[in-house]
């Protein structure tokens, strides 16, 4: 290929990774990636001026304002950045602003790895928020920032127009909080606190914004309507003074001090509550910045410095297996101490079986080792050259190192996942899964719950559930004794609910709702169940020889029998319920109000829930029937004035039967 042709593929290449990243929040290549093949392409347009084109991403700031947010003119724009990689660029560029007789004092900052946001305070009333976009028009997401708790709403001295600029971020913690309920829920894991931020940006809902719990840090006046600052340092002061959470900033009177600064922040970098991907060089006067200016994507008076992802020889002393909360095995090498990317690095992930044969990696291999960011460190390739005599080829083991569960392989993929049913690595994930709606349908008992039982150790299978008494409940933060009683009842409700539940509720891979249902129907009873052959169960609709194989070795393990016999000690029913397969209900929404003589709420939600039908706790239009019991309130006089049929406990009785 050309130099011309190859100019054009790159083109093409950044604007998909560019439209992947900004507007889809999904990048598939590393940043570090991204920005090499950008490099590439800033060389070759250089080498060929007569390619120009304005819409090269070299020329272009961010992506397309989304649809779904009104559009939002920066009347300042929202320039990017250029960037550097090493010292000797970030020297050039100093003699390139210096050529210019400018003042020697620079403002060095950490780069948050956020998104880019403007904020608008007129009379000093937060009025409006928006993304960069393209760094002209971006989506006006004013309610989702007032989520964010450190943005100031009102400011105590402010001009009557100020626009500030800040980046906003997903603090690391929250960020694996929210992976780990993620997993915990089955659900797609995020790819990086950046990303993460950012969808919880786009929301179009502000109250899951607000779930997020994004943070800010403001690092410029874009306009100050009336003020004069003569340095960009006296501003930062100054938005600090109004209240405004504003980045840390150093001031440095040569290129030098800013390399070491730059080497500080690297090495700070662990401690922040946020990730970053560089630092930022800034010329702090202000009258020079404007004889400066910028070109059409990045102001000239500032570079962002980015670091490389490390890449440090080790020596791989051993592989370790871990069993991840869903059961995956994932080996990692256990590498002597190394320095990578300001932290010391012992071991690095080798993601499956498969990466660890095609790679040919075993223990006593010299291996380089990449860290960029906050990701976690990976093995790129094993020193050929450096392989001692004695290193052998490595096999994960084909039982689970936690619990001698046999292991299986996922059809669809290269992880190898464990099957015990009991398996403590899995016990979280296990536990939520058996509580959750669709399975034994434990009201209240969701991850967090399941996790402070968990580690208070007062459960090590969803047997030990049914034994919790009240009092070892209220020993957990924030439960009372209401909660601790409500959950008792909770669980006891759910020693009711059924085969098809309970079978859904073991976690038997590719056996979800409606097989269970089906198995439910077909066997009548665990027991039933647990004796079917493999080529009995593929003769039934849905259940073919994949699934089939999954439920009869599941079966055979002692584990699962183990946890059978002790769910059916604690007295949770075995047995089908012909209830599960009534559909009446099915599509209708009920309200519950007043108090019912012969059952409790739960009972009757539960009645419902069983036929098929679903319950609501406030009245609406799309509610179909109320049921009053005694003393019924607000409710009634709302379904009276919508015009929803009403029914007493004895109809309701009546219709259940
Ligand atoms: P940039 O992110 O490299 O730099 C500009 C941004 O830095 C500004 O928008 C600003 O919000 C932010 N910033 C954070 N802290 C700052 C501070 N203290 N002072 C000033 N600005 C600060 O440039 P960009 O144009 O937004 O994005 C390009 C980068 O995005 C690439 O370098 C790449 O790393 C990443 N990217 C990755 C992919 C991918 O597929 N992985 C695709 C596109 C872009």
């Amino acid at each position: 290929m050309d130099e011309r042709e190859e100019l054009l593929r790159l083109r093409a290449e950044l604007k998909e990774h560019s439209h992947r990243y900004y507007d889809l929040d999904d990048p598939i290549i590393e940043d570090s990636e991204y920005d090499a093949l950008m490099q590439q392409l800033i060389r070759l347009e250089e080498r060929h001026p007569e390619l120009y084109d304005p819409e090269s991403p070299t020329k272009r700031v961010g992506g397309t304002p989304a649809k779904g947010f009104a559009q939002v003119e920066h009347p300042v724009p929202l320039e990017s950045l250029n960037d550097v990689f090493s010292k000797e660029e970030l020297l050039a560029f100093g003699e390139r602003v210096e050529r210019e007789r400018v003042q020697r004092t620079y403002t060095v900052e950490p780069k948050i790895d956020g998104l880019s946001m403007s904020l608008r305070y007129v009379n000093g009333v937060f009025t409006r928020g928006a993304t960069r976009g393209d760094g002209r028009v971006g989506e006006d997401v004013t309610e989702n920032l007032r989520t964010i708790r450190s943005i100031p709403l009102t400011l105590p001295s402010a001009p009557p127009l100020l626009i500030v600029r800040g980046e906003v971020f997903m603090p690391k913690q929250v960020f694996e909080e929210l992976n780990l309920k993620r997993e915990l829920d089955g659900e797609k894991l995020l790819a990086n606190p950046r990303n993460a931020a950012a969808g919880a940006m786009r929301q179009l809902d502000p109250a899951v914004t607000a779930s997020r719990q994004l943070d800010i840090l403001i690092f410029n006046v874009q306009l100050a309507d009336g003020m004069e600052f003569q340095t960009h340092s006296q501003s930062l002061d100054w938005l600090r003074s109004q209240g405004f959470p504003v980045i840390d900033y150093r001031l440095c009177s040569s290129m030098e001090e800013c390399c070491s600064r730059i080497e500080e922040i690297d090495e700070e970098r662990e401690q922040y509550a946020f990730g970053i991907d560089g630092a930022v060089v800034k010329l702090d006067s202000l009258a020079d910045r404007q004889r400066l200016g910028s070109t059409t994507k990045a102001p000239r008076w500032a570079v962002a410095y980015k670091y490389p992802p490390e890449v440090r020889e080790s020596v791989v002393r051993e592989i370790q297996v871990q069993v991840g909360r869903t059961g995956v095995l994932t080996p990692k090498a256990v590498v002597e101490p190394v320095r990578l990317a300001g932290t010391t690095v012992t071991n690095a992930t080798l993601h499956n079986q498969d990466f660890i044969t095609e790679k040919d990696i075993r223990i006593g291999d010299t291996v380089s080792i990449r860290k960029a960011g906050e990701i976690i460190p990976e093995v790129l390739h094993v020193v050929l050259e450096k392989r001692p005599p004695w290193a052998k080829p490595y096999f994960l083991p084909d039982t689970c190192p936690v619990c001698g569960a046999p292991v299986h392989r996922d059809p669809d993929g290269a992880a190898l996942r464990c099957t015990g049913a009991e398996c403590p690595a899995q016990l979280l994930r296990n536990l939520t899964h058996f509580a959750s709606k669709d399975a034994m349908d434990i009201d209240g008992l969701g991850p967090n719950l399941v996790k402070a039982l968990v580690e208070e150790g007062l459960v090590h299978s969803a047997a030990d559930l049914y034994a919790l008494d009240a009092e070892q409940i209220t020993r957990l933060e924030r439960m009372g004794p209401k909660s601790a009683e409500n959950l008792i009842r909770a669980i006891d409700a759910s020693r009711q609910r059924g085969m098809a539940r309970l079978v859904y509720a073991m976690g038997i891979r590719q056996v979800g709702v409606s097989a269970s249902r089906t198995l439910a129907s077909r066997y009548g009873s665990v027991e039933a169940l647990e004796h079917a052959s493999g080529e009995e169960l593929q003769q039934i609709e849905d259940i073919g020889p994949v699934t089939a194989a999954y439920i009869t070795d599941w079966f055979a393990q002692e584990q699962s029998l183990h946890l059978i016999r002790r769910l059916q000690e604690a007295g949770v029913s075995m047995q089908s319920r012909e209830t599960i397969l009534d559909r009446r209900f099915a599509g209708m929404t009920f309200v519950l109000t007043g108090t019912l003589s012969s059952m409790g709420r739960d009972a009757a939600k539960t009645a419902i829930e069983e036929r098929g039908g679903k319950t609501a706790s406030s009245v609406s239009k799309k509610t179909t029937l109320v049921v009053a019991g005694e003393n019924a309130g607000s409710k009634l006089d709302k379904a009276l004035e919508l015009g929803i049929r009403i029914i007493d406990e004895r109809e309701f009785l009546s219709m259940i039967q």
